[in-house]
């Protein structure tokens, strides 16, 4: 007897945790742009190198079995109607009987004029390490006997957008910055802005995570601009208004970190969707019109869950469960189940040192709470071979910055 066919679009958190789910109950195929996952609340940890690449994107040949087909290519287009998913590199469509979209987001750069052609995205593992050489290559340009505020002039970043990426990304880099200005004994100290158009900073978190963030910021001396809006980004600068007036600033790098917004391969479904483009889905994870369709993560507007777990890894990480217990149960004509999503506590890292976490109301901070992030993290990892392998590394070999 055949199988019925499962293809999976996208193996980030939705994907790659539905298709260990749903594995060797179906034919299943992940259709993915890259060949690996990556556990993006640790990116930042990649940039400076207190993680290594193999520990938060293991490759899919890693993590999934035999049972599970990989087609390593860029899903351009999908037919609802006829059951196709289109990828290039691939000779023929691929047929599904259920489909599982979960491709994420891409960065919103808001139309800022010059934004996506010189500022750095940072969602994959190559914006870390674009942003890294940027740096060194920044830090390798300063000559010793240059004096403090020249070199403050060329070694300045901008980060845009301040909420947790922005303040995470933010913190890391002037501690890296800092970290270099001493190994390689320059004069003054580095320049690090994070721009951010609302009132403060980490909108989307509580109180209590905030204290710490704001502390956290002060200490690595990033420079916090709020009510702040970029107008351009050109190659070696950044303009933004504040309160009416414009300023210049010459950069050697600007981040964007400004928003999240619609894949174009979901942009392109005639569905049910909100006002952002998100697919409304059914507390089941399926789309209204088409019952064998399932969607989740950053793409979906689920009906049942805590406001603020919207556009998280948590609630594509806990959709996932439902997504794959409930595509074996319409595989084998039974009930489908819903759930509702609660918010599991927040965890930021900040700069190299230390972390916040919050968690059963309570907010902690400093050395405990990054090493806190880290067990909390190892326990989210793909596999329970992979955790294993990642957790061992960490405790033996330890998680220390490596120097730019
Ligand atoms: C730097 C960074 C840090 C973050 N930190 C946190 C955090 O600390 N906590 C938290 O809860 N959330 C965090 N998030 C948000 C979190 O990563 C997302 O909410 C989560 O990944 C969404 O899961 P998803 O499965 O919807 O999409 P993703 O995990 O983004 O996966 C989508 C996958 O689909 C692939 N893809 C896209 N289009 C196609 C296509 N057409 N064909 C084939 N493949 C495609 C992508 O390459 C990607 O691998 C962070 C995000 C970033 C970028």
């Amino acid at each position: 007897m055949t199988k019925p066919k499962v293809v999976i679009v996208g193996g980030g958190f939705g994907g790659i945790f539905t298709a260990l789910d749903v594995a060797g109950s179906a034919d299943v195929t992940l259709v993915s742009e890259a060949d690996h996952f990556l556990f993006t609340p640790m990116l930042y940890e990649y940039l400076s190198g207190e993680v290594e690449a193999w520990h938060i994107a293991p490759r899919y040949d890693e993590l999934l079995e035999d049972n599970v087909r990989v087609v390593q290519s860029y899903a351009t287009s999908i037919d609802l109607a006829e059951q196709t998913v289109s990828v290039p590199s691939y000779e023929k469509v691929l047929n599904y009987d259920v489909l599982i979209l979960a491709v994420g987001g891409i960065t919103n750069y808001v139309g800022v004029e010059g934004a996506q052609q010189f500022s750095m995205p940072f969602r994959k593992l190559g914006h870390a390490d674009d942003l890294r050489r940027r740096m060194i290559e920044t830090l390798d340009r300063i000559p010793p006997d240059m004096p403090p505020q020249d070199v403050r002039r060329e070694v300045t970043f901008a980060v845009v957008g301040a909420g947790a990426s922005g303040c995470e990304l933010s913190t890391k880099i002037a501690d890296l910055l800092t970290d270099s200005f001493q190994r390689r004994a320059l004069h003054g100290e580095p320049r690090v802005l994070v721009i951010e158009m609302g009132d403060r900073v980490v909108p989307g978190m509580g109180d209590q995570i905030r204290e710490f963030v704001e502390d956290a910021l002060r200490e690595s001396r990033v420079e916090v601009h709020t009510k702040t809006r970029v107008v351009k980004v050109s190659s070696d600068g950044i303009t933004f208004e504040h309160e009416g007036n414009q300023e210049t600033l010459k950069t050697a790098g600007v981040v964007w970190t400004g928003g999240v917004k619609m894949n174009p391969l979901i942009e392109q479904l005639d569905v049910e969707k909100n006002n952002r483009g998100l697919l409304i889905v059914k507390p089941t994870l399926q789309l209204s019109q088409y019952v064998n369709v399932f969607a989740l993560g950053d793409i979906a507007l689920y009906p049942d869950a805590t406001p603020t777990l919207a556009g998280t890894a948590q609630l594509a990480f806990q959709q996932a469960s439902l997504c794959g217990r409930n595509v074996k149960a319409y595989l084998e004509g039974k009930e489908l189940h819903t759930k509702h999503f609660e918010e599991l506590g927040e965890a930021i890292s900040l700069g190299t040192e230390r972390a916040a976490v919050l968690t059963g109301g309570k907010a902690f901070g400093g050395a405990l709470a990054r090493q806190a992030r880290f067990a909390l993290y190892t326990s989210r990892l793909p596999t329970w071979h992979h955790r294993l392998r990642v957790g061992a590394s960490w405790f033996f070999e330890g998680t220390q910055m490596k120097p730019i």
